[in-house]
């Protein structure tokens, strides 16, 4: 492969953006890079600032299909910086790599989009449909003002993307070897339970709710909520935390508590859980408060076009055979999935992320841009077969 050469545009455009200290929710110009490469391509920019944060839509052309690329340019903070080898935000090429804050989560996957995009234009071929940039520099933080208030600016205006790629870190031993299609949603769970307090030694006195919650936690545990299927596996309730009790050993408490967590697949969702779990509370607990809060509901894209555009870009480029999963926390592919487009995540290997000398292998970086050049000609080019 010819990746190495030293004028691998974007190993040049990753080191310009890596040379930001775009600590989130700062995108310290990362944004105005990326928009000066691609408004000679004809790409319009709409700023949706929000609250602090630097979102922009970049759009080229108005046909259906929308083909999305999104991705953040805000990094976590490096850390304590005496213990990089190298300054985080000097990018530095060494031992083959190129290293500093966000060169794999993910200024390499932005970087690899537009130099993707370059080089579809390049030859002079007018695509089939628009593409568009979704950055936003506020998803490694609360993640509140980024993506999806964009997202809900883009349904305010009618704008439904048809196909996104997200440019996180998806890959993990070697480029392409998994595409992210979903994720798990993560549902929590507070439960109080009350019974009635007094000495040990009249049990006919008290109603122990340490007693009522351990059943019911039980019983939470030992539930099977689903099998899984092919993209999922089964549901899982996991007890994070637990406490009752007055200090005193010979004191039946008044209350117990207990917080958990489902991690859920689509078949099912949590208005289900939530209704099978309070029953089996209520067989073992009289007097119970159950607190619910959604931390991120479960999504799957759909083997499809985008997904077998993919696969075959990465088998030409690669080699490989991407394994699809849905596997890991959450990213902002969460945001753009209930708008009914087919999302995934293609990115470098995500071993370094958030870690001190984060870095991304310098021959990865120009086979990321052709496998995302590659998944553009096959949806936006080339007839469907
Ligand atoms: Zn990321």
């Amino acid at each position: 492969m010819t990746s190495d050469r030293p004028g691998d545009p974007t190993r040049a455009l990753l080191k310009r953006l890596i040379a930001r200290a775009s600590v989130t929710p700062d995108d310290a110009g990362c944004c105005d890079i990326l928009a000066a490469e691609l408004a000679p391509l004809g790409f319009q920019a709409h700023a949706f600032d929000a609250d602090g944060v630097r979102n922009l839509w970049l759009r080229r052309g108005t046909r259906a299909p929308l083909f999305v690329f999104a991705g953040h340019t805000d990094v976590v903070p490096p850390g304590p910086e005496a213990r990089w080898s190298s300054p985080p935000f000097s990018p530095t090429e060494r031992d083959g790599c190129l290293y500093g804050r966000g060169a794999a989560d993910m200024k390499s996957g932005l970087a690899a989009m537009v130099t993707a995009v370059q080089r579809l234009l390049a030859d002079g071929h007018e695509p089939a449909g628009s593409i568009a940039f979704l950055l936003t520099s506020d998803e490694e933080g609360p993640a509140r003002f980024g993506t999806r208030h964009v997202m809900e600016q883009l349904r305010a205006m009618n704008v439904r993307p048809d196909y996104a790629i997200v440019g996180e870190a998806s890959s993990v031993d070697k480029l392409g070897d998994r595409i992210m299609i979903g994720r798990r949603g993560s549902l929590n769970l507070q439960l109080t339970v009350d019974g009635r307090q007094g000495h040990v030694a009249y049990p006919h006195r008290v109603d122990n709710p340490i007693h009522r919650l351990s059943r019911a936690l039980a019983a939470l545990a030992d539930e099977r909520w689903d099998e899984g299927d092919r993209d999922f596996p089964p549901t899982s309730f996991q007890v994070s935390n637990v406490g009752g009790g007055t200090g005193a050993n010979n004191v039946v408490p008044g209350s117990a508590w207990a917080q958990c967590n489902f991690r859920h697949s689509p078949a099912s969702p949590a208005a289900e859980i939530r209704r099978r779990a309070e029953a089996l509370i209520a067989r073992h607990c009289a007097d119970y408060d159950a607190e619910w809060q959604v931390s991120g509901d479960p999504f799957v894209t759909p083997r499809g076009r985008l997904s077998q555009a993919a696969a075959a870009s990465i088998q030409t480029v690669t080699g490989l055979d991407p394994a699809l999963s849905t596997a890991g926390g959450t990213s902002d592919a969460r945001f753009i999935a209930p708008a009914g487009t087919q999302v995934i995540e293609i990115g470098p290997i995500n071993a370094s992320i958030h870690q001190i000398d984060e870095h991304v292998r310098l021959a990865d970086l120009d086979p990321l841009a052709r496998i995302y050049e590659g998944v553009l000609r096959r949806l936006l080019v080339e007839e469907p077969a």
